[in-house]
């Protein structure tokens, strides 16, 4: 890939999408398209110097617009959040396979030479994930299909039409399952937000009230994997770069319950709160984490940032973010189970 080629980021508005957009940004890429359905103010982050336009990718004209002449697509666009949000909104989940198909069609029709598609952890088979103490998930253990219901089925369908596009059209599409991944310039509050965030959120709003207290979806003893922003960066411009085209696991190999979670961030906050649990919330699998075995191999690089270090300024920026505001008491409840 060349710094003078059309880059299309599909999600730009987004967590992972804006920081993907702001490293192309540093590394001297000089055309870069960034798209997005969400209005230009509620983007995560925004550049002057990028193209960026707001499109709703299920329309199959708007994935032409979006892609014409780019020479790669990075899709990272879809309808989703936590647990609370995936298992409430299975239908409009489901619905983002519109964005993947159409953005196929469109990067095959303009001669793209590259296509990335953002798979998850959530296409594993939940039957190997029932118990806390996880073996760590292996790429082969998308298999038999058992995925998350919803957001999981539209992942690995996905995943199969990115395969059949380079079999069948030559289009060389390369896939990522990322495993939970978290940083500043995300989804905090509002239903979306994931189990490192709401904890934050969570957090913050006890330290700023002076209510000591905290609630947990589900017993805190579910276990998953938290992948720092950066890593999830690098990981992914470097497995669009390479020859692999299998689908392959990107997260964090350093296991951690939620319960563990919440020490970590109460560490950074400098409080200790009291825990209440609610067994009725969304929760997810119980154990989850990823077996990185397959990236090491071809990479020699697995992610790294210790959990601590990447949540210490996660919850420097949300921290910032609800100061900042007034919508403190607003945003009690969230999903911690993911
Ligand atoms: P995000 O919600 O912050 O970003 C997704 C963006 O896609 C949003 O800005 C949204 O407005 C946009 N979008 C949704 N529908 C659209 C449409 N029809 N047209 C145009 N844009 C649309 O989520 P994220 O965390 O940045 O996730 C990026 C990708 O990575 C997604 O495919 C997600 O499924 C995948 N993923 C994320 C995680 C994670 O932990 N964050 C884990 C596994 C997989």
């Amino acid at each position: 890939m060349s710094k003078e080629d059309l880059v299309l980021v599909a999600g730009a508005g987004g967590f992972i999408g804006g920081h993907l957009v702001s490293a192309l940004r540093a590394e001297g890429f000089e055309n870069i398209r960034a798209v997005d359905q969400k209005p230009l103010a509620d983007w995560y982050q925004s550049f002057d110097d990028v193209e960026s336009h707001v499109l709703d990718l299920k329309d199959r004209d708007a994935c032409r617009v979006a892609a014409k002449d780019a020479a790669i697509v990075y899709n990272l666009a879809a309808d989703m959040g936590g647990m609370g949000f995936i298992e409430l909104n299975k239908a409009a989940c489901m619905l983002s396979v519109l964005i993947n198909t159409h953005l196929l069609l469109a990067a095959e029709e303009t001669g793209s030479e590259r296509f990335f598609f953002a798979s998850s952890a959530c296409v594993y088979n939940a039957e190997k994930q029932k118990d806390p103490k996880v073996t760590a998930l292996k790429e082969e253990d998308a298999y038999p299909a058992l995925p998350e219901d919803g957001y999981g089925w539209e992942k690995l369908f996905s995943e199969r039409m990115c395969r059949h596009f380079r079999e069948d059209f030559g289009l060389e599409t390369r896939i990522a399952r990322y495993h939970n991944v978290y940083g500043p310039h995300g989804t905090y509050d509002g239903g979306r937000e994931k189990a490192p965030a709401a904890i934050c959120r969570k957090v913050v709003a006890a330290k700023l009230s002076g209510r000591h207290e905290i609630e947990i979806w589900g017993d805190g003893n579910q276990t998953r994997s938290f992948m720092y922003i950066d890593d999830c960066v690098k990981g992914t411009q470097m497995i669009l770069n390479s020859g692999y085209a299998d689908p392959i696991n990107l997260g964090s190999s350093e296991l951690v319950s939620i319960n563990q979670l919440v020490d970590v961030v109460e560490q950074i906050a400098g409080v200790k709160l009291k825990r209440t649990y609610n067994p009725s919330a969304p929760r997810g699998v119980n154990g989850r984490n990823s077996d990185n075995t397959l990236i090491q191999r071809v990479f020699h690089w697995e992610p790294s940032t210790r959990l601590r270090d990447g949540m210490e300024k996660t919850y420097r920026w949300i921290y910032d973010q609800i100061s900042g505001s007034v919508s403190v008491g607003a945003s009690a409840s969230g999903s911690l189970g993911l």
